[in-house]
């Protein structure tokens, strides 16, 4: 251990690893203090193991938060660049359809591995086991407190802790703790990227099916928000990745008081009322119990017959054009209110953090503290599911990461 590091890096996830291995291969002498006894458990976990790190089509409007940040770090470091800089680690890269990036090997571990690898080979120390409790800056200098007492010493620091979503991997929202007591301000937090929750009895029984659909959040009524995609019933609401998107929308409108629904289409970009009709013709004896069964899962149809007030024992032949248009109506849009979300025990993501006004978002440098910085979640950014925040992870630390390299060249931390 060192007298004094040039940077103390706290958090060894996504943004610090990515931190770490910047400034130690610039040659700076770093320290990543990562609380849990390994670092980036989290990303282990991301993309299904599979680790989305980016998207081809990263844009602020992909992001909400400070859109002015993204706009910055987005500039600086564009999916290409971020791409390079996996490859000079030993990660090449590929993306789908969708423009989501994977590593070649697809797996989430190798990107974690590489990271590692890329701080120990320039000689980055990691201190595991080390939650940071206090960080104050005297004279020059931060001081790092760990919770068993341990201090370490830096020029500069950089708070990369995350913030609360999935705490079983180690978020706590420490590091807006840590920055809120250097007079840093901390914008309303919420889940985003987390399944919607609706009363239990309209999806009771449905549990475990599954559909392609394209949903629609409404607030007061109006769609404000549309997803295409699996969605996935459970016994508490809609999951899989198109309901998640519209999560923080909706907490956000929760939180406002306004009155939120889900607007489902199990027949997305077909005219569901012909759908029927033609399938009334030809299948005249089905009954009601039977009838949507290869639209969608049977007992899903079973529900949505329900919904739409006929008796699960009517033969399709009696579907006259107000029973089919209401069936029709409800084949294509399905409306659920939403009650809340899951918490940030389930959340991908934290919507709202650190605030940007407090930093110089050419460097993430605290614009009270110099010589503080931050990067990834723990700021007010997130991104939508799709690669985006681990994106700004990258592209944030990296931001970061360049902004210190300089302080330092410059001589003022
Ligand atoms: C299940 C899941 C799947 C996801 N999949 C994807 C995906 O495929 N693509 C994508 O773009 N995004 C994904 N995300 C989101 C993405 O993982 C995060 O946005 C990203 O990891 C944030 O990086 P970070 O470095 O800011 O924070 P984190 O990765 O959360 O790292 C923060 C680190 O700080 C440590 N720490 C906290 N407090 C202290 C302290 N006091 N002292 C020392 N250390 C501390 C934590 O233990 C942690 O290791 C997923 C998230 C989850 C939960």
């Amino acid at each position: 251990m060192t007298d004094i590091y040039d940077t103390l890096i706290i958090g060894g996830g996504a943004a610090g690893l990515m931190a770490g291995c910047a400034l130690s291969r610039a040659g700076r002498h770093v320290v990543v203090l990562e609380k849990q006894d390994r670092v980036g458990r989290k990303l282990l976990s991301t993309g299904n193991g599979r680790c989305n790190l980016s998207n081809l089509n990263a844009a602020p409007a992909r992001y909400h938060g400070s859109r002015q940040a993204v706009r910055m770090a987005l500039r600086a470091w564009p999916p290409k660049k971020v791409l390079e800089i996996f490859e000079g680690l030993g990660i090449p890269c590929s993306a789908d359809d969708e423009g989501r990036v994977y590593p070649l090997s697809r797996q989430a571990a190798s990107v974690l591995d590489a990271l590692r690898l890329g701080c120990d080979e320039n000689g980055a120390e990691t201190l595991t086991g080390f939650a940071v409790t206090g960080l104050s800056r005297d004279g020059r200098a931060f001081t790092a407190v760990a919770a068993d007492g341990r201090r370490v010493r830096g020029r500069t620091a950089l708070v990369c802790a995350g913030g609360l979503a999935a705490p079983k991997l180690g978020a706590c929202g420490d590091g807006h703790r840590l920055l809120e007591a250097l007079g840093h301000a901390v914008t309303p937090r919420f889940p985003a990227i987390a399944a919607l929750k609706t009363p239990p009895e309209a999806v009771r029984g449905l549990k475990g099916l599954r559909a392609e659909v394209s949903l629609a959040l409404l607030v007061d009524g109006q769609a404000v928000r549309e997803e295409a995609g699996e969605l996935l019933l459970t016994d508490y609401g809609l999951s899989g990745i198109a309901a998640m998107q519209l999560a923080r929308s909706a907490n956000e409108a929760l939180r406002a008081g306004r009155r939120c629904a889900a607007r489902i289409d199990f027949a997305p970009g077909r005219d569901a009322r012909a759908l029927l009709e033609a399938r009334r013709d030809s299948l005249p004896r089905r009954a009601m119990e039977d009838f949507l069964n290869g639209i969608v899962p049977r007992r899903l149809g079973q529900t949505l017959a329900r919904a739409a007030g006929l008796e699960l024992s009517l033969p399709a032949a009696r579907l006259d054009a107000a029973r089919l248009g209401a069936l029709a109506a409800v084949l294509s849009g399905w409306t659920l209110p939403i009650t809340g979300t899951q918490g940030f025990d389930q959340a991908q993501v934290t919507a709202g953090g650190a605030s940007l006004k407090d930093f110089d978002l050419r460097t993430l440098e605290s614009l009270r503290v110099p010589g503080l910085y931050a990067a990834g979640e723990v700021l007010d950014v997130d991104g939508d599911c799709g690669g985006y925040n681990l994106h700004w992870a990258w592209a944030s630390a990296l931001t970061a990461a360049a902004g210190i390299d300089s302080g330092l060249s410059e001589g003022r931390a």
